[in-house]
């Protein structure tokens, strides 16, 4: 599939953030597992303030978002998905870098997402390690910045092909952004109240799942979790569906 269509190039990225610092231990893909957390870790009882009225409504678009994530006419597919890929790595990239003040080794010391769901890195061993969130984080933004500056991952250049790996390639790259979602919903909440940022971090997060629900690069398992390990934000998922900001 060309890169470039018959009336030329229709999309144009955004300049690439700096890179980050530090470099993941992983060369593979990050892991899938996730394991329950120690049984001393905290049970919240009360409803998620991000399923509570009114900020489950917040958001900076009205509606559903099916009409924003349709691939618009002349554009390549594969070229439509990644130029989005590099948008909500980016976003999501801006607001990690505002929270990470918060999110520390020690207020966080695992990759959290529900109350019996930390999520594990896979190392250079093969064994699944809990990482504090902050590190699972970077090296999560660190993988997923090398891989849109590989040319053969994230072609730019004229005449270059996307491979026909790309497709699980970019799989694997939104499973990871969920997590990271997924954590600052579950553990990071209450400061982007603070930072009044909720309907930006709503939007944001709903145009993902949108996106991510109408390519396939979403399973509903990993929105969801497992039922004896669900994940937070899969209620707030099935709630915004209900209110037909997506779709069912
Ligand atoms: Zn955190």
């Amino acid at each position: 599939m060309s890169f470039f269509n018959s009336i030329g190039r229709s999309i144009t990225r955004a300049p690439r953030p700096p890179k980050r610092s530090t470099t993941p231990t992983s060369a593979t893909f990050p892991p899938d597992s996730q394991v329950p957390p120690s049984p001393s870790s905290p049970q919240p009882v009360q409803k998620p303030l991000f399923l509570c009225s009114p900020f489950v409504e917040a958001a900076l678009v009205k509606g559903n978002f099916k009409t924003i994530v349709m691939q618009p006419k002349y554009t390549d597919i594969m070229e439509w998905v990644a130029v989005n890929i590099f948008d909500f790595y980016t976003n999501l990239n801006m607001f990690y870098g505002v929270l990470a003040e918060c999110c520390t080794a020690h207020s966080c010391p695992s990759m959290s997402a529900g109350v019996a769901l930390n999520y594990t890195w896979i190392n250079q061993d093969r064994k699944n390690v809990q990482l504090p969130a902050p590190t699972y984080v970077d090296y999560v933004m660190t993988w997923i910045q090398n891989l849109l500056d590989d040319d053969n991952t994230f072609p730019t250049k004229s005449g270059k092909d996307f491979t026909p790996t790309f497709p699980s390639t970019v799989k694997h790259v939104y499973r990871q952004l969920l997590r990271v979602f997924a954590h600052l919903y579950y553990a990071h909440y209450t400061q982007i109240l603070h930072l009044r940022s909720e309907p930006h971090f709503n939007s944001l997060f709903a145009h993902f799942l949108a996106f991510g629900t109408e390519y396939e690069l979403l399973d509903i398992k990993d929105i969801k979790g497992q039922p004896n390990v669900p994940v937070a934000v899969g209620a707030l998922w099935e709630r915004w569906k209900e209110m037909g900001i997506l779709e069912n």
